[in-house]
C-alpha cells in the first residue's frame, strides 16, 4: 500500500474516533492528529528495523516494511552486495600483488612517515636480518644499525643506493646488500635492497681476467719487442741473429698458445652443451691424446719419459670429440711437462661401478702441494710459475679440463702428494657412456691390460 494512502487512512481513522468524543470539531481534529502521529510512529519503526537490518544484513531484507522501505532494502541489498564483490576483487589483487612482491629476489620495506615499517617482504628480512613479521610497526633505524645505513638516512639524499653487509656476511664469506630509499605520498618512503654479491664477484673476477690477460701477453710483447730493437740497433752475427730470431718465434708462440685458449674457452662458455649427436670412442680418443702427448715428450726430454695406456673395455661416449680431446690433451700435456724427463706417464679408462666412465692420467712427478689444490682449476693460477710458463704453459689447461667435463656434466678429480706424484680423473656420467660391441677385443687389448707406448 502506498505511504500516502496509510497516512489518510490513519488521519480518517483517527478523525473518526474523535468524531465519537462529544467535544465535536477538536476532538475530530486531536484524533486525526493522533491518527497521523501512530502512522509516523509506525513507519519510524519500519525504519529503524530498516537501519538495524542494513547494519547486520541478516536473510533476503526484513518483512513487512512497506513498498517504499522494502524497495530502499531492496536496492541496499544490491549495493552492498555489489560492494563486496568489489572488495573481495580488490582483495584478491591486492594479494596477488603482494605474493608477486614477496617472490622478488629484492627485499621491499613501506616506511610511514616516522620511518616504521609499515609492510615488507620476507626477503627484505634476510637481507638486513629483521623478523619480516614480528618486526612491522618497529623503527628501521633500530633495525638496520649499520653507520652506513644510519647516515645514509639522516643525509635524506637517496639518489643513490647505500652498500652494507647482510646478514650472511661472515669473514671469508661476504654479503653486499644495496639499499636504496625512493620518497613517495607525503613524507612516506619504500625501500628497496638487493644483493650484489654476486655482481661485485663478478666485476672484480672479470677486472682480474682483464689483467692477468694483460700481463700475460705484455710478458711476450716486451721480450719481442726487446729483440726487434736489438735486431735494429746492433750488427750482429748470422748465428746470434737466428738465436735472437728463434727466441722470438718462442714468445709469439706462447701469445699465440694463449689466444687459442682465450678462444677455446669463450668458445666453451658460448656454445651450447654438447648432445649425443657424435660418438667418441675412448679407444680412440686416448690414442690420439696420447700421440700428442708423446710428440711433446720428445720435444721436451729426448723420449727420457716412459708413457703407458691401461685399457678399459670398449666404450663409447655421447660427446664433443674435439672437446674431450683437448681435456685430455691438456692432461697429458702437464704430466709431460712437470712430470720429470725420467719421468713414468700413465693414462687409462675404467667403468665404474655407477656405469660412468673414469679416465685417468697419473704421473710420477713433483706432486702438487695440498693447499694448491682447490685453486688448480682456476685461470692462470700456477703452483710454479717460471716452471709452467718455461715448458709453454699458459695458465689455463685445468680450466679449459674443468669445463669440459662439466659440460660433459661429469666432473674433474685431482690426487696429489708431494713428492710421490699426481692423478687427475675425468669423471663422465653413465648417460653418456655405453659399451661399444663393434669393437673387439682383439683390437683393443683385454681390459686392464698394461701396454707399453714407445
Ligand atoms: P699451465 O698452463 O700453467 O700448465 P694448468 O691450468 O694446466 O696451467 O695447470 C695449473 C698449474 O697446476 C700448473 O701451472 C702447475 O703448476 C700445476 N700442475 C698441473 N698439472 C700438474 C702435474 N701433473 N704435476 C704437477 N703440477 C701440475
Amino acid at each position: 500500500m502506498p505511504r500516502s494512502f496509510e497516512l489518510t487512512i490513519a488521519v480518517a481513522l483517527g478523525a473518526v474516533v474523535g468524531m465519537t468524543w462529544p467535544s465535536g470539531m477538536v476532538a475530530t481534529l486531536v484524533g486525526a492528529l493522533v491518527g497521523a502521529w501512530a502512522w509516523l510512529w509506525w513507519d519510524a519503526r519500519r525504519a529503524a528495523r530498516l537501519l538495524c537490518w542494513l547494519e547486520e544484513p541478516r536473510g533476503a531484507s526484513p518483512a513487512r516494511l512497506g513498498p517504499l522501505w522494502e524497495e530502499v532494502a531492496m536496492r541496499a541489498r544490491r549495493a552492498i552486495k555489489a560492494a563486496n564483490r568489489k572488495a573481495r576483487k580488490a582483495s584478491a589483487r591486492l594479494q596477488a600483488l603482494l605474493s608477486a612482491i614477496q617472490a622478488a629476489p629484492n627485499g621491499i620495506v613501506l616506511l610511514d612517515k616516522q620511518g616504521c615499517i609499515e609492510w615488507c617482504n620476507l626477503m627484505a628480512g634476510v637481507h638486513l636480518g629483521f623478523d619480516a613479521r614480528r618486526d612491522i610497526g618497529q623503527r628501521i633505524r633500530n633495525l638496520v644499525r649499520d653507520p652506513a645505513f644510519i647516515a645514509y638516512l639522516n643525509r635524506g639524499d637517496y639518489a643513490h643506493p647505500v652498500e652494507i653487509d647482510g646478514r650472511a656476511a661472515r669473514p671469508g664469506h661476504p654479503q653486499h646488500i644495496a639499499v636504496q630509499l625512493f620518497p613517495y605520498s607525503k613524507g612516506r618512503r619504500l625501500m628497496l635492497t638487493r644483493d650484489v654479491t654476486t655482481i661485485e664477484l663478478a666485476e672484480a673476477m672479470r677486472r682480474d681476467f682483464v689483467a692477468n690477460v694483460s700481463h700475460e701477453i705484455r710478458s711476450p710483447l716486451t721480450v719481442i719487442t726487446g729483440f726487434i730493437e736489438t735486431l735494429q740497433t746492433l750488427d750482429l752475427a748470422p748465428e746470434e741473429r737466428a738465436h735472437f730470431l728463434t727466441l722470438m718465434q718462442q714468445q709469439a708462440q706462447r701469445m699465440q698458445r694463449l689466444v687459442d685458449d682465450l678462444l677455446l674457452l669463450s668458445r666453451l662458455e658460448g656454445s651450447p652443451l654438447p648432445d649425443d649427436s657424435e660418438q667418441v670412442g675412448v679407444h680412440d680418443w686416448v690414442a690420439e691424446a696420447m700421440t700428442q702427448a708423446l710428440a711433446l715428450s720428445d720435444v721436451l726430454h729426448g723420449g727420457t719419459q716412459t708413457l703407458t695406456v691401461v685399457e678399459g673395455p670398449p666404450v663409447v661416449v655421447a660427446g664433443s670429440r674435439s672437446e674431450l680431446l683437448s681435456a685430455l690433451g691438456n692432461l697429458l700435456s702437464n704430466a709431460v711437462r712437470y712430470g720429470g724427463s725420467q719421468g713414468h706417464i700413465e693414462t687409462g679408462w675404467r667403468l665404474r661401478a655407477d656405469g660412468g666412465l673414469e679416465v685417468w692420467v697419473r704421473d710420477d712427478g713433483p706432486g702438487i702441494a695440498a693447499e694448491h689444490l682447490p685453486r688448480l682449476t682456476e685461470r692462470f693460477y700456477r703452483v710454479d710459475r717460471s716452471r709452467s710458463r718455461d715448458s709453454g704453459g699458459t695458465g689455463l689447461g685445468l680450466a679449459i679440463v674443468k669445463h669440459v667435463v662439466q659440460r660433459h656434466g661429469g666432473e674433474l678429480g685431482i690426487d696429489s702428494t708431494v713428492g710421490v706424484g699426481s692423478t687427475f680423473r675425468l669423471g663422465l656420467p653413465a648417460a653418456r657412456v655405453r659399451l661399444d660391441d663393434s669393437v673387439s677385443s682383439a683390437r683393443t687389448g683385454l681390459p686392464g691390460t698394461a701396454l707399453e707406448t714407445p
